[in-house]
């Protein structure tokens, strides 16, 4: 009997992008269950806290309203990937690959994974055509300089960056 396959997806997701949902779409076509992993990565200075970016994951899955909730989980952590891999049973760490730029450090990022651990493979998906230049980094600065994020992130999220950026921190 095939046993299911679990594929995790780690990112800072600070916040979710158009870019970050459609690898999520993609890569949930491709195991059994997906889980988001969240890193919280304070060293990165996030805007949002870790809490606060699992959530919003979780709200823009359900918005899909396509029942992709049911199989994709969204959940914290702070340990090395390989090991939080190995206790939810992954058998694939999932990445998405914009453009050269990202290849070095993911290309780099995947041969320490394999030696950390073999039997997990890294999956990388090509950014797709109309999301190939969207990053949570340039989205922020955007949003900061009062610019307009809506072909970037969802409505939900460019509501709560501008809050959060109104607010201050
Ligand atoms: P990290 O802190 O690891 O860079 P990110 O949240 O920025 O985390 O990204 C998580 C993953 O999603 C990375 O593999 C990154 O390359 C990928 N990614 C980010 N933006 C896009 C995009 N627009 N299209 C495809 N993949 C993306």
């Amino acid at each position: 009997m095939a046993s299911l396959r679990t594929g995790i997806y780690p990112g800072t997701f600070d916040p979710i992008t158009n870019g970050h949902m459609d690898i999520i779409s993609r890569a949930a076509k491709l195991v059994d269950r997906l889980v988001v992993a969240v890193a919280a990565n304070a060293g990165k200075g996030p805007l949002f806290t870790v809490e606060e970016r699992v959530r919003l994951v979780e709200d823009e899955i359900a918005a899909l309203g396509n029942g992709l909730d049911n199989r994709v989980e969204v959940r914290p952590f702070d340990t090395l990937l390989v090991q939080f891999a190995r206790e939810l049973g992954a058998t694939a760490i999932i990445r998405g690959l914009r453009a050269v730029s990202d290849f070095d450090y993911e290309f780099q990022m995947s041969s320490m994974n394999a030696k950390l651990a073999p039997e997990i493979e890294t999956l990388c998906l090509m950014a797709s055509d109309r999301y190939q230049f969207i990053a949570a980094r340039l989205v922020k600065e955007i949003a900061m300089l009062g610019g307009d994020v809506s072909g970037f992130v969802s409505p939900r999220i460019a509501a709560r960056l501008a809050e959060r950026l109104r607010d201050g921190r």
